[in-house]
């Protein structure tokens, strides 16, 4: 947080003090009259005149203030506390809890402010302490819907799947991970109330329906001044001057407040990308950590329901790494989040299972997985720059996840996230600890965002693109990094990728995904040497080449899920299709233990007649 700007945050202060101070300051009674000296002039004795009763103005006036802002402050706190809850639990929960928080709004929106609050308090009653929950009233739907629209501005931010991820609870996302980052619009939200608040006091006691006479209001105060303002002018001036300089003072003050808490304004920010992992090895070993068979996603859309990803089925072992490879859109990443249980709730598993550890993730209530996120399973993001919360430092954001899964002293935590930041190879780890995300360069957030992810010396790590946008340099030490780690700890990798060099890299074994299916599958080894369906062929054909010669791009694009041909997914812009490509879906054919393709040519077109198709 930004150091906020002295000079509003020094006036609202001084206000406030005097306010507080005022029974010590030895003021006169602000309610004792003196007919005798009615609108006298300033004196030594009374600095600002006395009133229409004698009443010393100063006195009233700081008094005044005492209640004015008691009841704007009291009012604003009570509305921003109720309406963040209301506004987190509708916006994170959605459902029941969006349904109340938003229609019970509605309702309180229907009256006009002040016509709500003079209706209250024509039922309850004037004074103060009326004038608190009434005005709390008025304020609440501002504060909810503010909150609302900043939760789901922040809700699909990948720093909040990224807590999801590590198995924090909703209550621990919503206060820690969502509330910081919306703190911003809560507190101009804040700001504006309490400005609102004086105003509206001072309106109502004005009417004669807030603070009654004969106690000390600027309400009441320019009210009596107003039958007076011919002959003494300044009685008049007085509390409207307070009145202005005190909400000019308050605005001012939470600008100051937003700009501080907003770290989206420090300088120097640029948003960057990040790294991943991963080596080579074989498929579907004996024990495996990550088992997945037939999984389809479905997702309802008004032309009916569409598969994004069907009858995928794959597997990772320990200390292997399985890379997931195609262009975007083929389902890779929707993959990766239904592994995680993850899936947005538009989508819902349609079929198939995906196991871990022995465990179908598919089938486990939602506390047995968040204990699983973050502590058996984690995931890399593509982007660590929105992975990680912008307003906590790193060092806490690490201990975040190992306190989701861990109960340690703030000593055994602060030494297992300096752990971390040296496992993958970050310098200087007491520093970085207390940086923000935006103070590190784009490598050292992606080796943050690893360090967050093995924090829990996690069995399987799903990195999703996580060298994207990373440049070269950058990108083979995280790689490096990734490799080192699943040596070192025996981790399973899947790596989602759409490079093949990347893959060519680090990858034991090696899935290509099209239009949500998987359409080849092998050692890396084998795939990358000798694929066997054209798509691979393609994509390795449009990877750039060593000899500096130009990649040949693949025609068209992956088919939307809702227009797939008849017959095989690929065929459209495939230059080997055939009218039998075109009558039914290729099955996954086998065509040597280990090797599996979905393409019916594969015998001809790769032309090795030794190897025998098996299904
Ligand atoms: S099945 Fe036919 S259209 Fe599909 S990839 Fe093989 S040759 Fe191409």
């Amino acid at each position: 947080m930004k150091r906020p700007n002295p000079i509003p945050v020094a006036v609202v202060a001084a206000i406030a003090m005097l306010a507080m101070a005022v029974p010590f300051l030895g003021l006169a009674n602000p309610t004792a009259m003196s007919i005798a000296h009615r609108m006298a002039p300033a004196s030594a004795a009374h600095w600002l005149g006395q009133d229409e009763y004698g009443r010393d103005v100063l006195s009233r006036l700081l008094w005044g203030a005492r209640v004015s802002l008691s009841v704007a402050a009291a009012s604003a706190a009570m509305a921003c506390l109720l309406g963040t809850a209301m506004g987190l639990a509708g916006g994170y929960l959605g459902r029941v809890a969006e349904l109340l928080a938003l229609r019970s709004m509605d309702v309180v929106l229907c009256f006009p402010p002040l016509l709500l609050a003079l209706l209250v308090v024509t039922l309850f009653g004037p004074g103060a302490l009326t004038l608190i929950p009434v005005l709390a009233l008025v304020f609440l739907p501002g504060f909810v819907r503010v909150v609302y629209a900043g939760v789901l501005s922040v809700r699909s931010q990948e720093y909040v799947d990224a807590m999801r991820v590590l198995g924090a609870g909703r209550l621990r996302i919503m206060l820690r991970t969502i509330l910081p980052n919306i703190a911003g619009p809560i507190l101009v939200q804040l700001s504006l109330a309490a400005a609102a608040g004086v105003v509206l006091e001072s309106g109502l006691s004005f009417l004669g329906l807030g603070v009654l006479p004969p106690a000390p209001s600027w309400g009441l105060m320019i009210a009596a001044a107003r039958s007076t303002m011919t002959q003494a002018p300044l009685l008049l001036l007085w509390p409207c001057l307070a009145l202005s300089l005190t909400i000019l003072a308050m605005n001012a003050l939470c600008d100051a407040l937003r700009d501080a808490v907003d770290p989206h304004r420090a300088p120097g920010r640029r948003p960057r990308r990040l790294p991943s992992l991963l080596t080579p090895g074989l498929l579907m070993a004996p024990a495996p950590l990550l088992d997945v068979q037939g999984l389809t996603i479905e997702i309802d859309t008004p032309a009916g329901p569409i598969q994004p990803v069907r009858d995928v089925s794959l597997g990772v072992v320990p200390g292997e790494t399985l890379a997931l490879v195609g262009e975007s859109g083929s389902g890779k990443s929707l993959t990766g989040l239904a592994i995680m249980g993850l899936l947005p709730s538009v989508a819902r598993i349609a079929g198939g299972a995906v196991w871990v550890e022995g465990r179908d993730v598919l089938r486990l209530e939602e506390g047995e997985l968040r204990r699983l996120r973050g502590n058996r399973m984690a995931m890399v993001f593509q982007d660590p720059l929105s992975s990680l919360n912008p307003v906590h430092r790193v060092g806490s954001q690490i201990a975040e996840a190992i306190r989701a899964h861990r109960s340690l002293s703030d000593h055994a935590a602060r030494d297992r996230v300096l752990a971390s930041l040296r496992r993958v190879g970050i310098p200087d780890p007491l520093r970085r600890a207390r940086s923000f995300p935006h103070e590190l360069s784009g490598g050292m957030r992606q080796r943050t965002m690893i360090a967050i992810g093995i924090a829990n010396d996690p069995k399987l790590l799903i990195a999703d693109e996580p060298t994207t946008a990373l440049d070269v340099t950058i990108q083979a030490q995280v790689l490096d990094l990734i490799a080192r780690l699943k040596q070192e700890h025996g981790m399973g990798v899947l790596f989602i990728t759409h490079s093949l060099p990347v893959v060519a890299e680090i990858a034991d074994h090696v899935a290509v995904m099209y239009a949500g299916e998987i359409v080849e599958q092998g050692t890396a080894a084998e795939v990358l040497t000798h694929p066997l369906h054209p798509y691979t062929t393609a994509l390795l054909r449009s990877a750039p080449a060593e000899d500096g010669s130009l990649p040949d791009s693949i025609p068209g694009t992956v088919p939307l899920p809702h227009q797939l041909p008849t017959g095989c997914a690929f065929a459209p812009r495939c230059q080997h299709r055939t009218a039998a490509c075109e009558v039914a879906r290729p099955a996954l054919l086998t065509a040597h233990p280990g090797h599996t393709t979905r393409c019916i040519r594969w015998r001809e077109l790769a032309g090795a007649p030794t190897r025998q198709a098996v299904a």
